[in-house]
């Protein structure tokens, strides 16, 4: 599978340490994570396995964030630790959701369908902000 590293994240670093605190990130339980396993998360367009609901995080108290881009498109963003996308384009600070991540287009690994955004920062993990309504929830998909 194609997850896309950024240069700064270190598998060694529990994600408790490496997580900004003042970020409010808060992650779940992250045992024996596997993109294959419980609780598949697919793309809308190619139903490749994209994350897994073990993946999720929340930011600010919420893993769901309902959020309206300057050209006043809303888009309902579903976070997750991991993802099968490959990022797009210089990561920007412009009119990011998420104050001091910076953010790239991500897209489906397999078909490059836009399936949300992947948003980093020196010095912490990154995230995904996916689209809901470009995915599909397997059966028992934990979705707030
Ligand atoms: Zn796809």
């Amino acid at each position: 599978m194609a997850l896309f590293i950024p240069p700064w994240f270190s598998l060694s670093l529990p994600l408790r340490y490496a997580f900004d605190k003042t970020t409010a990130l808060h992650d779940q339980p992250h045992d024996n994570i596997s993109l294959s396993e419980d609780q598949p998360i697919l793309c809308q367009q190619c139903r490749t396995v994209i994350t897994t609901a073990t993946a999720a995080i929340e930011l600010a108290g919420q893993h769901a964030h309902r959020l309206t881009n300057p050209a006043d498109v809303t888009f309902e963003v579903v976070l997750y630790r991991e993802a099968n996308c490959v990022a797009q384009g210089p990561p920007t600070w412009e009119h990011s959701w998420f104050t001091g991540f910076a953010w790239q287009l991500a897209l489906c690994g397999r078909c490059a369908m836009h399936l949300g955004w992947l948003y980093t920062k020196p010095e912490s993990l990154g995230f995904y902000g996916l689209i809901k309504t470009q995915l599909v929830f397997g059966k028992n998909g934990k979705i707030k």
